[in-house]
């Protein structure tokens, strides 16, 4: 059995991981690496792997850094099938047909400058197109329920158990006959943060002999839930006082609905205004949101019975879902009062950077983080405390007041990871991906009955 790292390797993007076993080639994850520009030649380079020899694919979660490559592993020649649970199928079409969008935008845009400029520049090609997108997801075949192993290949079977990250994911048990002997790898994918409203805590398998973790926040620890809650709705109500905007930069899958559900409570509680205006304005997460009230099984019993009851617990009095790119720009006028949330989550892209552009130098406005900001991203700058930004060729002051809130992130923190890979046994080896090399590093010496590895980018095992 032969394990090679291919993405995400003292790096907190781009999880991408082969297993050769049994005479097959499995793949668990093909993410995009993202963060700044820079990474668009990084996703372009070769995968360190032949896609056409890749028999199977089996996907985590929805989440662009690990499925985001897909198109371009089937550009490439790949046309084995792709296991998830249906909810990760129905969340990841949304993610990559929004990428190939973002890619096509991103081309005409460079193409007119070049122009502009001349022409002489070669004509800019994109990772891949929407047909791409198109034809990869239609490579998703049989979905896998949480628990129950299913048949990969000849003497291989996964098992997908509650990752409790986002809605669908998991954490995937691989079991593979190594010439007589059984062995068992473990992919945690991205561990969710227990006590979260929506999902449950993450689950795990007894046993494995090898366990790759990831280890985002490998190196502290998290506010809890619902200290970061009350600093959100006093943020609220004191941005409103002085009659600016709350301005959230929101991850489109399970963010934007956690918040959405977290704001429907305190408005049912009378600890926000029911007629306070909330703009969800992110395609996106509009039908993420229908994807949740699809996939009830997977969410905590209190939402199940909400909703089964006839309430919406991702709707507000004063809810505007803009789908629409006018809808969208007519936010631009709102000067105080809203709660106003788009993607991108680090500020790469998206609605967020007019937002942004609007309210990120008005003193009376609110910034609120809520999710994991990539070094390099303008997200990590205005957190560490940038005086202003570059948007749309104008440098914008940051006079806003900056809150960040990471008591909602979807990641494990390092005592609940450390927590994770403990309630494991019998593993022999284990591997440390999907961070930054400090976190990496702070995590390593507290994992317990184990061989710890920190693979570089293309490495192999033997196992
Ligand atoms: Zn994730």
């Amino acid at each position: 059995m032969r394990l090679s790292f291919h993405g995400a390797d003292r790096d907190v993007t781009g999880s991408c991981h082969l297993l050769e076993v049994a005479g097959k080639r499995v793949l668990i994850d093909c993410g995009m690496l993202q963060g700044s520009r820079e990474l668009d030649a990084e996703n372009a380079a070769p995968f360190g792997f032949d896609p056409k020899a890749v028999d199977v694919m089996l996907l985590t979660h929805a989440h662009l850094d690990h499925c985001g490559r897909l198109p371009l592993l089937y550009r490439q020649g790949f046309r084995g099938e792709v296991i998830a649970t249906a909810a990760t199928r129905e969340l990841a079409r949304l993610v990559i047909a929004d990428a190939a969008h973002l890619q096509d935008e991103e081309m005409r845009r460079r193409a007119r400058l070049n122009e502009r400029h001349g022409g002489n520049r070669p004509a800019p090609t994109p990772l891949y197109t929407l047909v791409d997108a198109t034809d990869s997801i239609g490579l998703f075949k049989r979905a896998a329920e949480y628990g129950q192993p299913i048949a990969v290949a000849p003497g291989i079977t996964a098992t997908y158990y509650d990752a409790g990250h986002i809605l669908g994911s998991a954490s995937i048990l691989v079991e593979a006959d190594d010439g007589g002997t059984r062995k068992s790898v473990l992919f945690s994918g991205d561990i969710g943060n227990s006590g979260r409203p929506l999902l449950p805590p993450p689950s795990t398998p007894a046993q494995a002999d090898y366990v790759l973790i990831e280890s985002t926040y490998g190196d502290r620890a998290h506010r809890p839930i619902d200290q970061s809650i009350a600093e959100l709705l006093q943020t609220i109500a004191a941005t409103f006082a002085r009659g600016g905007n709350v301005v959230i930069p929101t991850f489109a899958l399970e963010r934007a609905q956690e918040i959405l559900y977290i704001l429907h409570r305190a408005v049912a509680a009378n600890q926000l205004p029911p007629s306070m205006k909330v703009f969800l304005d992110s395609p996106m997460a509009i039908s993420a949101v229908d994807v949740f009230e699809h996939y009830l099984k997977n969410l905590q019993p209190p939402i199940v019975a909400m909703i089964k009851s006839g309430e919406d617990p991702f709707g507000l009095p004063g809810l505007r879902r803009t789908r629409d790119r006018a809808d969208s720009m007519a936010i631009n006028t709102v000067t105080g009062g809203a709660v106003i949330m788009a993607g991108s989550g680090m500020c790469t892209g998206g609605r967020i950077r007019h937002h942004l552009r609007h309210n990120l130098s008005r003193p009376e406005a609110s910034v609120v983080f809520v999710g994991y900001a990539g070094a390099g991203t303008p997200a990590r700058a205005i957190i560490n405390g940038a005086k202003s930004i570059p948007l749309f060729g104008e440098d914008v002051p940051v006079r806003a007041s900056v809150h960040t809130l990471n008591g909602f992130s979807a990641h494990a923190d390092q005592p609940e990871l450390v927590a994770w890979h403990a309630g494991i046994h019998g593993k022999r080896r284990t591997f440390i991906v999907h961070g930054e090399v400090p976190a990496m590093n702070a995590l390593a010496p507290l994992l317990r009955d184990t061989t710890v590895e920190i693979p570089q980018l293309h490495s192999a095992y033997d196992l």
